[in-house]
């Protein structure tokens, strides 16, 4: 196994395969800010190599803010003299002590616990790469982990989520923001500009071997070779079931990948039934009590006037699931047809549908800013409802079902490439010619 490089080795021309479409493509380092896309489905490949000073010192930069939101209180809030405020952690323990565990564990691992072990595994892998005595121990294994923790990291929903909190309490009481908001909103952006700057392929030992006989232009499954998911490195799959290059497990396909996509879809399903015909929360107001479904919220907010955040939610909470289903289970359904395809279209759905799912915990969020947030007992309180639990299933089972689902299924059934169609200069971007 080899171990993961420094990050400003010498420019060079390898092969690798496309993770979306399997296609074989031959790259050269791009130019510094500049990606090299796959030309048949437009996948980010491979980026200019960093010598990247820029990403350790945002991630030290977010974990210090991180930790200053922890420290210090979020959100006041004051009614008729009577006065409270929240703190971050707040969040996760009223669930708790709500009896909804489930659900803090959620709030308090997509916040703080993931952010933070991203942020402190990326430092280990950068000071590692830069030990002149070779890798620290666990550096392949982190590296490995790093874009899988990726979407599960919500500092930046939470943050929009304590914005629509505000709208909807600013005309209950007197809110007032604290240290802590500034700091949670200081990481959650920290936080972003890591991610987006993050590009796993490049830490991997340079350059990956070329299997004899490989070739660009054809997909990897046509070469009987498969492409190592984490590292890139092109290999056969003769009976070794882990990279030669990284030691990350290896399949030709995600295993079990539509079954398991139609068994989670399913089950997201069944949950969206509770999830919206219970209220996710109960409002208590002078002793008397208002319960609340997701789309009687969108309504209250309608009926304020706040026609933008009603949007919000609406999108978030009622369209982004069931269009994610759907899309979903046409695409499953697409990886079973022979007919061509227009693979655009295909791969824009599949995209919209990996990226947009994570935003849906905004009311899941919002619900557990509240509930921390509004607590003067008989004067007013909102407390949370079982439908809160039941949506959040829904966000995290649609996302394990758009994780679990390979693309490279549709590309399978489509025509082959015409070998001879790759372009001269892949960072040139000519496209072969689309199937529709
Ligand atoms: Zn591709
Ligand atoms: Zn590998």
């Amino acid at each position: 196994m080899d171990a993961p490089r420094s990050p400003d080795t010498d420019s060079h021309v390898t092969l690798l395969p496309c993770p979306q479409c399997d296609l074989v493509l031959s790259v050269t380092d791009p130019a510094p800010g500049e990606w090299v896309r796959c030309p048949r489905c437009r996948h980010p490949l491979a980026r200019h190599t960093l010598h990247d000073q820029t990403s350790p010192a945002l991630a030290v930069t977010a974990l210090i803010l991180l930790a200053v939101a922890l420290t210090f209180p979020y959100i006041r809030f004051e009614k008729n003299g009577v006065g409270d405020q929240m703190g971050l952690l707040d969040a996760a323990t009223q669930l708790a002590a709500f009896h909804h565990p489930a659900l803090a564990v959620v709030v308090f691992a997509t916040i703080v616990v993931l952010p933070a072990c991203f942020l402190t595994a990326l430092l280990w892998v950068h000071a590692s790469l830069r030990r002149p005595a070779g890798p620290l121990p666990g550096t392949a294994a982190l590296v490995r982990a790093l874009p899988r923790w990726q979407p599960w990291m919500m500092a930046d929903v939470f943050a929009i989520a304590a914005l629509v909190s505000l709208i909807k309490i600013v005309g209950m009481a007197e809110v007032s923001l604290k240290p802590g908001f500034w700091a949670f909103t200081g990481f959650a952006l920290a936080l972003l500009i890591t991610v987006q700057r993050l590009h796993p392929l490049a830490l991997w030992a340079a350059p990956p071997r070329v299997p004899a006989g490989a070739r660009p232009g054809l997909t990897a499954a046509a070469q009987s070779l498969v492409g190592c998911e984490q590292c890139g490195q092109l290999q056969a799959l003769d009976g070794h079931r882990h990279c030669v290059r990284c030691g990350g497990r290896l399949h030709r396909r995600h295993p079990g990948s539509l079954q398991r996509t139609w068994a989670l879809l399913v089950a997201a399903t069944l949950c969206c039934f509770p999830a919206h015909l219970y209220p996710i929360m109960v409002t208590t107001s002078l002793g008397h009590t208002q319960p609340a479904t997701i789309i009687s919220g969108v309504l209250q907010f309608l009926q304020h006037g706040d026609w933008p955040i009603a949007l919000i939610i609406f999108t978030a909470s009622v369209l982004v699931p069931f269009g994610k289903i759907m899309a979903l289970a046409w695409l499953c359904l697409a990886a079973r047809r022979d007919a061509p395809l227009d693979m655009t279209a295909q791969m824009r759905l599949y995209r919209i549908t990996e990226w947009v799912g994570r935003w849906s915990m905004i009311d899941v969020f919002v619900v557990a800013i509240v509930v921390a947030l509004v607590r003067l007992g008989n004067l007013l309180s909102i407390d949370p409802g079982p439908g809160g639990l039941a949506f959040a299933a829904v966000v995290v089972l649609t996302m394990l079902a758009a994780f679990s689902f390979d693309p490279r299924l549709i590309w399978d059934r489509q025509p082959a490439p015409d070998p001879d169609a790759q372009p001269r200069d892949d960072n040139e971007l000519d496209p072969l010619p689309r199937h529709s």
